[in-house]
């Protein structure tokens, strides 16, 4: 399926992302010839897979990889565990990735990947199995220098670990330690990257400083709440709240809670730990969705599932600004309501894409069997997140457009010189 001829059909997180990648086209006017080899993915696998579970059963689960643009790099995205996952979903989250390293001039293409489960009904050894069987029924589609996956939902450095474990078994002795970037997200001892857990919360937390600066708002007056409270959003969430800004709630998958005088974050997540979620915090009251999207703050961090922010929710919405730290949070008929309500947005594909950069410091680091110092990492990283902030801000002021079209923009023509440089095979 392409971008360019999505009908119109009920919840498609992939025509959602044709929505938002024809206005840019349309606004632009991108060559026609580049947009229809932009509009469709070069590969989609999908992989059926047997898994032997702990009770001697065997189960046959569903993967996917998606790979949608390898012009300016090898395919780079994150794989996700859940129920939910189709190739629809992997679609769309595999040309966000397309965008954002575009927009960062990181020298990767986009893909994605997800296992069709609820890693909450598994052991942790049958998890470590359904790993390791996708990563060898994948076989030849990945490799360090081919695609290369990285922590998404519900997977983490753990599941990485396995992937490389597994990966390496694949190639001859005196390769293996010339293939460790074949996944980043790893434990740092595992030739992981000091500063990659709390990147992606790390580059949310870098624009929405830019953002603050640029309308002379001080962090230490910044109300933001978050929904999700993983890796993303709880990052985010104690990055803010170290720089002085106060989180009035927070939603997850077990509720939400909300305080007028604020939630401490760490220790939020030490309740998090003992208990399995954010649900009958003493420090805040229990509260309904609906009341926690209408919390009355500056900034609303969406930092869990796609189309959160829709016809219905974004007229509740109480905010100045939305930063997406998830992929997709806003559909486009809530992208508009926040428009007509004068609701600015930092895009997904800018905001969160912190994860994707540090990741690419982590596969330059195993390439070059080097170890960066955190400080360095931090500085690298926020010197390519403002940078290319500035891009889109700039774009945004020269086509007088909203800043999701924007950020689409600076990717597109970015893919395009390439495009026109190298031309098209014969
Ligand atoms: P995670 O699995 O660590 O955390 C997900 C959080 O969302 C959990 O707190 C969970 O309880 C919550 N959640 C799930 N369903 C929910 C629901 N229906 N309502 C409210 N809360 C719900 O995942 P993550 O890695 O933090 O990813 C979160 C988002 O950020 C995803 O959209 C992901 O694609 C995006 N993202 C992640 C990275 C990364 O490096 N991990 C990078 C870029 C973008």
């Amino acid at each position: 399926m392409t971008l360019g001829t999505l009908e119109k059909k009920p919840a498609s997180l992939y025509r959602n992302v044709g929505e938002q990648f024809d206005k840019a086209t349309r606004i632009m006017g991108l060559d026609p010839n580049i947009s229809s080899i932009l509009s469709s993915a070069n590969n989609e696998i999908v992989v059926h897979f047997p898994v032997k579970m702990d009770d001697g059963n065997v189960r046959i689960f569903t993967g996917y990889r998606v790979q949608h643009n390898n012009m300016l790099g090898p395919y780079k995205g994150g794989l996700r565990f859940h129920p939910q996952v189709n190739i629809d979903e992997v679609r769309a989250l595999a040309s966000w990735m397309t965008w954002k390293v575009a927009i960062n001039r990181i020298p990767f293409g986009g893909a994605k990947g997800g296992i069709q489960i609820d890693p909450s009904e598994f052991s942790q050894s049958e998890l470590e199995r359904i790993t390791r069987r996708f990563t060898f029924a994948l076989g030849p589609n990945i490799g360090p220098e081919y695609d290369i996956q990285a922590p998404d939902m519900n997977t983490n450095p753990q599941i990485m670990a396995w992937i490389l474990d597994t990966y390496l078994t694949t190639v001859p002795p005196a390769e293996r330690h010339r293939s460790m970037h074949i996944v980043t997200g790893k434990p740092v001892e595992s030739g992981g990257c000091l500063g990659r857990n709390k990147a992606t919360g790390q580059g949310v937390v870098f624009t929405i400083m830019k953002w603050a600066e640029s309308r002379s708002v001080s962090l230490s007056k910044l109300r933001f709440f978050v929904q999700g409270f993983g890796n993303v959003g709880s990052w985010t969430a104690k990055l803010l709240c170290e720089a002085g800004a106060t989180m009035v709630g927070v939603e997850d998958i077990t509720g939400a809670i909300f305080s007028e005088s604020g939630i401490d974050p760490v220790e939020l997540e030490h309740h998090l730990m003992l208990t399995g979620g954010i649900s009958n915090y003493t420090h805040a009251e229990m509260v309904s969705h609906e009341r926690f999207l209408s919390i009355d703050a500056d900034v609303f961090i969406p930092a869990a599932m796609e189309s959160q922010i829709t016809a219905e929710t974004a007229p509740m919405l109480n905010v100045s600004m939305v930063a997406e730290a998830a992929n997709g949070p806003t559909d486009p008929d809530g992208d508009q309501i926040l428009e007509d309500r004068g609701i600015e947005i930092l895009p997904d594909i800018l905001c969160n894409s912190g994860g994707v950069v540090v990741s690419y410091f982590e596969w330059l680091q195993n390439k070059r069997s080097e170890s960066w110092e955190l400080d360095e990492v931090d500085a690298k990283l926020k010197k390519k997140i403002f940078t290319s902030y500035d891009r889109v801000e700039e774009k945004k002021v020269l086509y007088e457009t909203d800043r999701r079209t924007a950020a689409y923009i600076v990717a597109l023509e970015y893919l395009d010189k390439v495009y026109k440089e190298r031309g098209i095979y014969p």
